[in-house]
């Protein structure tokens, strides 16, 4: 029932947009880019610099999974020259909308549709493993360029400044992985397996891929029983989720909590090699 009254809001958003000529949408002649959370945000402004308007949907702090855009913003993106999102199921009311974005004209790019790194489970958080952002971002760059031409060497200048600082990312992970003494992270939501994958972890997560409902006590005895069993030092909290859980488990185990981002929202506007950079320091000091 939702969906059908976001299309319908949609399709009705769609004919005033036809008619408005770029100046009035924002008094900006820039292309106008709709992003799907926080992570396409941030990738899309690295590639964008100052040649296009880059807009978030989903609001800064707000968990990605289980957010819906309402009808007013399905109208806003309805006016958009780009709309980028990840896809896989990152993002499920994007489903409903790609069809209608594509009648109205909205270039709709699905940047994980490309990316060389899926794992066995069809893990949705895809830019956690650095080669994926990176083809994210090629993906992104190839949209913005279909709608502003003129600019692609500006955005194509860009993606390559962005394709050295994901090589230097990933070779930095790497190094680091060749010396952590533990291979194991228990997260609060099973966010990780790009990153599991990429760089030979293993991931015990709290909550499901899709962060929805609490652990199950048998889960929190699993989990509490492997940190005991194998001394493990510290677990890892998230800054859009709960602590309480985490929290539980580190008060009796005794393990210490630590922050893992999936980079799913930031409340800090940090960017994506800040927010891995942080996840390195942190994954050094529970694993080494
Ligand atoms: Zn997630």
């Amino acid at each position: 029932m939702k969906h059908i009254r976001i299309l319908a809001a949609a399709a009705a958003a769609a004919m005033l947009a036809s008619c408005a000529p770029a100046a009035e949408r924002g008094g900006s002649d820039k292309i106008q880019v709709y992003t799907s959370f926080y992570a396409m945000y941030d990738l899309t402004r690295m590639i964008a610099g100052d040649r296009a308007d880059v807009y978030n949907i989903c609001p800064a702090g707000t968990e990605p999974h289980d957010f819906e855009p309402t009808a007013a913003e399905m109208a806003r993106l309805t006016e958009a020259d780009v709309f980028i999102y990840s896809g896989m199921s990152m993002e499920p009311w994007t489903d409903s909308v790609t069809e209608t974005l594509s009648d109205s004209g909205v270039i709709a790019a699905e940047t994980s549709a490309d990316v060389p790194n899926v794992t066995e489970n069809y893990d949705p958080h895809v830019w956690l493993d650095p080669e994926n952002a990176y083809a994210q971002m090629e993906a992104i760059a190839d949209a913005l360029t279909a709608a502003d031409p003129d600019n692609g060497g500006y955005y194509a200048e860009r993606l390559g400044e962005c394709r050295e600082k994901t090589e230097k990312l990933d070779g930095d992970y790497k190094a680091a992985a060749e010396s952590f003494a533990s291979h194991v992270i228990i997260t609060s939501h099973e966010a990780y397996m790009n990153l599991c994958d990429a760089y030979g972890l293993i991931q015990m997560g709290i909550n499901g891929v899709d962060n929805a409902d609490d652990p199950t006590p048998t889960r929190m005895a699993e989990i509490e029983d492997f940190i005991e069993t194998n001394g493990v030092g510290y677990i890892f909290t998230e800054p859009l989720s709960s602590s309480s859980i985490v929290d539980t488990i580190a008060a009796d185990t005794g393990c210490g909590v630590l922050v893992l981002d999936p980079f799913e929202g930031s409340a800090e506007d940090k960017d994506y090699f800040t927010v891995m950079y942080e996840n390195l320091e942190a994954l050094k000091t529970a694993l080494s």
